[in-house]
């Protein structure tokens, strides 16, 4: 079974659709990138699966289970996800180790002790090991999205939601986080992922999928989008940014 489903999933916003009868599934371990110019949906879909948009047409399943469904239960569906935003969104007042064990702790009940030891366990895993006391402000944007993409994953998530997490970064930044996104596919993450990065999006993704006006265009493995779209529109976008 998929871990996510969508299936002809329409989104209107002031009576203007955004997203328009999108299909798409996402199976266990896989990376799935969503690709196209601003304005295309990529944001809108994602917060579709999150719950953080209502559908007006289609069905999300999450591991099977209709999450669109209005009976369903909102927080128990976002504890199953895990979602990065291009801005950091830390809590300011939190130490790092608070951050990371926020969730965890009041959403999960995991006891404080547990909590922080897997939150050090995840901070040394990608190099953060010493900044477990430190403060966001006291971080560079870099560090600061590595620890909101770990605060993600201390929960366990089914499936990891990244939403542009680079385009906010100094260039030299850009890389530090491209790594721990990488490492995240090695170790069996399922993700899905919008990226103006396509070096970065051709070498991780297993899927690609190309949105335009709202329409899912054109999906594929990497090879296949990079190097032979078929379709006119995803030719276009990617002589456009290549
Ligand atoms: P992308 O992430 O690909 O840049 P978005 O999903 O953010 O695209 O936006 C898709 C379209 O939906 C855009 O035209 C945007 O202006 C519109 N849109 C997104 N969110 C809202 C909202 N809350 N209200 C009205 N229009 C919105
Ligand atoms: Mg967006």
């Amino acid at each position: 079974m998929s871990v996510l489903t969508i299936e002809g999933v329409w989104k209107n916003f002031h009576g203007h659709s955004v997203l328009r009868g999108i299909d798409l599934e996402v199976e266990s371990h896989e990376v799935v990138s969503l690709i196209g110019a601003s304005g295309s949906g990529k944001s809108t879909l994602l917060r579709c699966v999150n719950l953080l948009e209502t559908v007006d047409d289609g069905a999300i399943y999450l591991d099977g289970e209709e999450i669109t469904d209005p009976r369903v239960n909102i927080d128990q569906v976002r504890r199953r996800l895990g979602i990065v935003f291009q801005s950091f969104n830390l809590f300011p007042h939190m130490t790092v180790l608070d951050n990371i064990t926020l969730a965890p702790r009041q959403v999960h009940g995991v006891a404080r002790a547990q909590a922080e030891e897997q939150a050090h366990g995840l901070l040394a895993r990608f190099g953060l090991a010493e900044k477990a006391k430190a403060y966001p402000d006291q971080l560079s944007g870099g560090q600061q999205q590595r620890v909101a993409i770990i605060r993600a994953l201390a929960t366990q998530p089914r499936l990891m939601l990244l939403d542009e997490v680079t385009s906010a970064l100094d260039p030299e930044l850009v890389l530090e986080v491209l790594g721990i996104i990488r490492e995240l596919k090695e170790s069996g993450m399922t993700m899905i992922l919008t990226t103006h990065e396509m070096g970065f999006c051709r070498d991780i993704s297993d899927l690609v999928c190309f949105l335009d006006g709202g329409v899912l265009v054109e999906k594929g493995p990497p090879e296949q989008i990079f190097t032979s779209p078929e379709q006119p529109r995803t030719q276009e976008f990617l002589r456009s940014v290549l």
